[in-house]
């Protein structure tokens, strides 16, 4: 499903901030992608989401080249991934119910789809009782509950999550692999980037190590081994 042939980048400052990377990763798995601040885990990512290309290689979902999409295909691509940041991204301004709305109504959804769907997915993520409150009325773990809940109302075929417990104390930490744990076991594909070692622990699934670009480990029950 997600194939990296080969793929290097170079950023134009000269950085070489991937190197040789050969990758594949099918439907259903759920990958930690591990390794030092600056090893080149988001660049990673950046790739898939075409925010980035390849200065060598190819990154292809679903059999075709990222980079070689029009801008009509690309959307449609990216509509089948969700993805979390460490830094929840919230809009301060909406409710829960609506934050997730939003996502909705921008990629179209009909209301009744939207009036059926936010309370499943914040059933979901454990999170049916705060609703109609604000970000700033959730802890950090439940903000980022809801950034999970927003990344695959719309049902992606990949989750995405960049450092999503970067800014959550151990317990949050907990709560929120445990969410992604049951995404994936209901048959996403999850790709997270952490320097955790609890968190790989806890998820014990594949775990890809990056070293200055490169990939040093690929354990397929992996423990944090860095
Ligand atoms: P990680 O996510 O593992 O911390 P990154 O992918 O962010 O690593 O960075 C990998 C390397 O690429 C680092 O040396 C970083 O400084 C460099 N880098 C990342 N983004 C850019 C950019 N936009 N321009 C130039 N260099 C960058």
């Amino acid at each position: 499903m997600i194939y990296f042939d080969n793929v290097s980048k170079v950023y134009s400052a000269g950085t070489p901030a991937i190197t040789d990377i050969t990758l594949g990763i099918e439907p259903g798995e759920f990958v930690s992608i591990v390794g030092h601040s600056g090893a080149g885990k988001t660049t990673l990512l950046k790739m898939l989401f075409a925010e980035e290309s390849p200065t060598t290689g190819s990154v292809l979902f679903n059999e075709r080249a990222i980079h070689e999409l029009t801008n009509r295909e690309l959307i449609q691509m990216r509509r089948q991934i969700g993805t979390v940041f460490q830094d929840f991204r919230l809009l301060p301004t909406k409710t829960v119910y609506e934050n997730i709305a939003f996502a909705m109504e921008a990629s179209g959804r009909p209301d009744e789809d939207i009036i059926a769907d936010v309370p499943y997915v914040l059933e979901l993520v454990d999170l049916a009782d705060k609703m109609w409150n604000f970000p700033k009325e959730l802890s950090g773990g439940e903000q980022q509950r809801v950034a999970i809940a927003r990344a695959i109302v719309n049902q992606p075929d990949i989750l995405i999550a960049d450092e999503p417990t970067g800014n959550l104390d151990p317990i949050n930490t907990y709560e929120v692999v445990q969410i992604l744990k049951k995404i994936n076991d209901l048959g996403t594909t999850v790709l997270l980037t952490t320097h955790n070692r609890n968190v790989v622990d806890s998820v014990g699934k594949r775990v890809v190590t990056l070293d200055q670009g490169r990939i040093v480990r690929d354990d397929q029950s992996g423990k944090y081994s860095f």
